[in-house]
């Protein structure tokens, strides 16, 4: 079952004075990627912001755990021709073994004739960025979609946030974010109260636990979760919230941690809905491109009867659950 979003979405809203300064901003991109339909309604466009301050083990995009430019190697698509070692000014060789010295350039990225080199964070102005969302605007008017600020965490860069999300909600353009929930909540409020629909992670009810997994304890997400019903703008109303768990078989899957999320979710905020989302392996190969272990064997990916039976876990405690993949 989908949400439905509020009636302002793709209607231009009020202008209102943020914290920042309105000039162009520059921001590292892990990924701008169009006609998206698993990050909110219709067909959006989601922003992938690099520089995520948590280090979940299990995480699946491990190219923005900073903020850098950063060049990645795809071993697979790779024939060997020597066509990116020929060109790098740093004595580079094809399998990159020595990218510590890279200055991401982006000259074997041109040269490679198997698209085996690739940017998988660059540094971008703010203006293109918007530019190069815009160009779908028509399938957003179309399908209710829009644009999904998400990540490694858009939080982390709050004034290119702040100015982007100001100008997509100033242009009408519907807005959602996803982020872990680990932010500074008045930093970021204005772009917040933006949103019609506000993903927010809750990874594990136990402080220690969740540091473990996440080196972070969770005090910081349970606050910003519970101040998530004070935002609202007016003729915009309050952003809907889906409160997101992403079910690691080994770390969160109890049904005593299950019920216990959605026990707080549903006293914090009453409206919010959730979505257990099961863990998944695709970001392995990411891991091999930036040349980082991969080390989650100790994971497994809950199947169909685990998910279903913690779904109902959760509904049991009050929240509606709603399932976007
Ligand atoms: S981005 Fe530039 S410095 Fe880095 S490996 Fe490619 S050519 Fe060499
Ligand atoms: S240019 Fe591309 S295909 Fe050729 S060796 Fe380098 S990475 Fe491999």
């Amino acid at each position: 079952m989908r949400t439905k979003h509020s009636d302002n979405r793709n209607k231009p809203g009020p202008k209102k004075p943020g914290k920042f300064v309105r000039m162009s901003k520059k921001g590292y991109i892990m990924q701008i990627q169009p006609f998206s339909v698993n990050d909110g309604e219709g067909i959006r466009t989601n922003i992938f912001m690099a520089g995520c301050p948590l280090r979940c083990r299990w995480c699946s995009n491990p190219e923005g755990f900073t903020q850098k430019e950063l060049i990645g190697w795809y071993s697979r698509k790779c024939i060997g021709c020597g066509a990116c070692a020929s060109v790098c000014s740093q004595g580079i060789g094809i399998d990159m073994t020595e990218r510590d010295i890279c200055i991401a350039c982006g000259a074997c990225v041109k040269a490679c004739p198997e698209e085996a080199r690739v940017r998988m964070v660059s540094l971008m102005d703010a203006d293109d960025v918007i530019s190069e969302v815009m160009k779908h605007r028509l399938f957003y008017s179309y399908s209710g979609g829009g644009v999904t600020f998400s990540g490694g965490e858009a939080t982390s860069q709050p004034e290119f946030l702040d100015y982007v999300s100001r100008e997509l909600y100033d242009s009408g353009i519907s807005i959602d974010i996803e982020t872990c929930g680990y932010f500074d909540f008045d930093l970021v409020r204005p772009a917040l109260e933006r949103m019609d629909l506000i993903f927010m992670d809750l990874k594990h009810m136990n402080p220690e636990i969740h540091r473990k997994y996440t080196g972070v304890s969770n005090e910081l997400v349970l606050e910003n979760i519970s101040r998530l019903n004070s935002l609202s703008l007016p003729d915009h109303g309050s952003p809907e919230v889906v409160i997101r768990i992403p079910v690691i078989g080994g770390v969160n899957n109890s049904e005593e941690n299950i019920a216990a999320s959605a026990a707080f979710v549903y006293d914090a905020l009453p409206d919010a809905k959730m979505e257990l989302l099961p863990y998944h392996t695709f970001g392995k190969i990411k891991y091999e491109a930036i040349g980082m272990p991969f080390d989650q064997d100790c994971f497994y990916t809950p199947d169909r009867e685990e998910m279903k039976k913690l779904r109902d876990v959760a509904a049991a405690q009050g929240p509606e659950i709603v399932d976007f993949r």
